[in-house]
């Protein structure tokens, strides 16, 4: 177990730091600090790590399996926590997302949809989303090939309960900063397209703790961080705090 003072001053020295990078890379790129928020990624860190980050002001955690924040919710019962769902869902994961989740970040393909309208409607909610497009060659990534996207935007008008947002990707994972770059460029250019088509696209998640300040020159308006913030994740199944051990 870890102790949760301990807990407390490590996230709050680490979400110090985070903040400041973020606020240097907007200045860098002649943006506005306030333009880019930042998603704590509290994959793998326990119940009682979120309750830490919570006494720092954050009530909004990006998770990627639906059954952590399943576990995480029950622990954390009657505290006012959004979840938001940013791994690849597979859609027998619809029914849950419909009853736990804010925001998924990572809707890809036109049989998520389906799914997730389905059992939105059931449980009288509706979603925000982002489409997670695939920005990088690598066959590990997800996401909605980017020749697909003006079809994809077009299909999910039909959807009444999926608020559409923005878009989200994963840059390639590579030294070559240029190469990192291209995939968020790309991403930003998709955007601008799909807003001229007419699509509400405002937001942009992009960047993680390895490449942040990347996405924020190219124009992320959010940006997704685990390690940064709670540490390397060291038992990736089940919970460890991961935190000063
Ligand atoms: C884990 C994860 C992150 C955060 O990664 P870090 O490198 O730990 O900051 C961001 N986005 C997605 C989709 C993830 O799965």
């Amino acid at each position: 177990m870890s102790d949760p003072t301990n807990d407390y001053a490590y996230l709050a020295h680490n979400w110090a730091a985070v903040r400041e990078r973020v606020d240097a890379a907007c200045r860098a790129a002649g943006r506005e600090p306030g333009e880019v928020s930042i998603l704590p990624v509290s994959k793998t860190f326990g119940p009682e790590v979120v309750r830490a980050a919570m006494a720092l002001g954050l009530h909004r955690f990006g998770e990627n399996k639906v059954q952590e924040i399943r576990s995480k919710s029950e622990a954390l019962a009657g505290e006012s926590i959004e979840w938001v769902v940013i791994g690849h869902l597979q859609t027998n994961k619809a029914k849950e997302v419909a009853r736990l989740a804010s925001e998924v970040q990572s809707l890809d393909r036109l049989e998520l949809a389906d799914a997730l309208q389905r059992r939105l409607e059931i449980e009288d909610r509706s979603l925000d989303v982002l489409i997670e497009v695939k920005t990088s060659p690598e066959d590990s990534k997800h996401g909605l090939p980017a020749d697909q996207l003006s079809s994809f935007l077009h299909a999910l008008r039909g959807y009444d309960r999926l608020r559409v947002r923005g878009l989200m990707t994963l840059a390639v994972q590579s030294d070559d900063a240029e190469a990192v770059r291209a995939c968020f460029r790309q991403l930003r250019h998709l955007r601008d397209a799909g807003q001229d088509q007419g699509h509400d696209l405002a937001r942009l998640s992009m960047g993680m703790s390895g490449d942040f300040p990347l996405a924020i020159a190219e124009g992320a308006t959010e940006i997704r961080v685990g390690t940064a913030i709670f540490g390397v994740r060291q038992i990736p199944k089940t919970y460890g705090t991961g935190l000063n051990n």
